[in-house]
């Protein structure tokens, strides 16, 4: 049987959200922030915003400098939630198997319940209008239909704001073609570069390379972005092959000390760093170790099982800053770690019921606009007076352990 994946994104979410609650809110540039203090950073814009070249990871002082005008309020994950949750329901009644992918995308299998394409785009206009008539008619969508998720997702990101487009074998090569590398999901900025090395310079290019040479010099991440825009359907998480085992960060201190206050910020930002990879496979964590050496010999450390799984940086950070606050320096310290364990997918079983799901869209979202615009854009670490600190070009090292097949 075809397989037909449709793929549902909501458009510039939270700010239509907020303008469905509030008409008045209607037609005006929106944004909704992080926090609202100057350097709190707006994390969706409305159209109109958008428009104004007030974007996802833009400051409150520089969206106000763009329009001073802009209307800007504080995130409500409450509202958000309560929201995709009638979303979702109208999506749950199209299929047997509805993947939530964040507070605003989910997939959708449609093998079964949808003939071939043409019925699939059917179902996706019925499913935007009745977003629409049902939950808000400010709530506009994009949706993409094809035979992976990867090209369904790949589709609604390209195809037109609010409309559809469906990706088939034939038409794939030629939307390919004009794509920028950044284009694909799992495609960041760095990644690009080294594709670039390769001569492969749009998604085409990368589709046509030889998969074994990419596999070389990638790794198994290289032959993953080659199967995606070759329509081969891997899924790490879902399809059972060995996720990993642990995954953490180590980084070794330039400068040897034992003030505490400097080792909690470059603590956190590898709690960030750990946690941004823990999101980006879909993973939950049960388990940390924290690992601090001594310049001379030895070192402290702790291992220990969390009472909640740990999914946002905050969740991370506040078991290993707990750890270091209470720990006794004996001497200074030349080498940090922090990794996490007892990994398990995120529950794609309504996890919008659960009272965290906005929180983990909230952090996805962070994630997406770090991704997009460099690192730490965004970054809750104020706390720590950590933004001179998180501009520095620091070199973590990357641990990863992966599960024996
Ligand atoms: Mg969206």
């Amino acid at each position: 049987m075809q397989k037909i994946i449709l793929h549902i994104d909501m458009n510039s979410y939270f700010a239509s959200v907020e303008q469905q609650a509030n008409p008045f809110l209607r037609g005006k540039p929106v944004g909704v922030c992080a926090y609202l203090s100057p350097r709190g950073c707006i994390i969706a814009s409305s159209q109109e915003a958008k428009a104004r070249g007030i974007k996802t990871g833009c400051t409150v002082a520089e969206a106000r400098r763009l329009d001073p005008a802009v209307v800007l309020l504080e995130n409500e994950p409450a509202k958000y939630r309560s929201t995709t949750e009638r979303i979702f329901k109208i999506l749950a009644e199209c299929t047997d198997t509805l993947e939530p992918y964040s507070i605003d995308e989910a997939f959708l299998d449609l093998r079964g319940w949808a003939k071939n394409f043409m019925e699939a785009e059917k179902i996706g206009r019925e499913l935007a209008a009745r977003i629409k008539n049902e939950v808000g008619e400010w709530l506009s969508s994009s949706v993409g239909v094809s035979y992976t998720k990867f090209l369904a997702k790949f589709a609604s990101d390209i195809g037109p704001r609010g409309g559809m487009l469906v990706i088939t074998p034939r038409n794939l090569d030629s939307l390919l073609a004009i794509r920028p590398l950044t284009d694909a999901w799992g495609i960041g900025r760095a990644m690009a570069e080294r594709l670039k090395f390769l001569g492969i310079n749009n998604l085409l290019e990368l589709k046509n390379y030889n998969a074994d040479k990419l596999k070389r010099v990638l790794g198994r991440w290289g032959y993953y972005l080659w199967a995606n825009v070759n329509g081969l359907e891997i899924s790490s998480v879902s399809r059972g092959s060995a996720p990993p085992k642990s995954i953490g960060h180590s980084y070794c201190l330039p400068k040897k000390t034992a003030d505490k206050k400097y080792l909690s910020s470059l603590l956190y930002k590898l709690c960030e760093k750990t946690g941004r990879r823990l999101r980006d496979l879909n993973l939950e964590a049960q388990q940390i170790r924290i690992y601090a050496s001594y310049i001379h010999d030895g070192g402290i450390s702790k291992s220990f099982k969390t009472a909640e799984k740990m999914f946002t940086t905050g969740e991370i950070a506040r078991e290993a800053l707990g750890f270091l606050a209470k720990a006794d320096l004996a001497m200074p310290i030349s080498m940090l770690a922090v990794s996490v364990s007892r990994l398990v997918p995120v529950s794609g079983q309504l996890p919008l019921l659960e009272n965290n799901s906005a929180k983990k869209g909230l952090s996805r979202a962070i994630d997406k606009i770090n991704n997009k615009y460099g690192e730490y854009t965004v970054i809750s670490g104020a706390m720590f007076g950590l933004n001179d600190l998180a501009k520095d070009r620091i070199g973590f090292r990357k641990t990863v352990g992966l599960a024996q097949l």
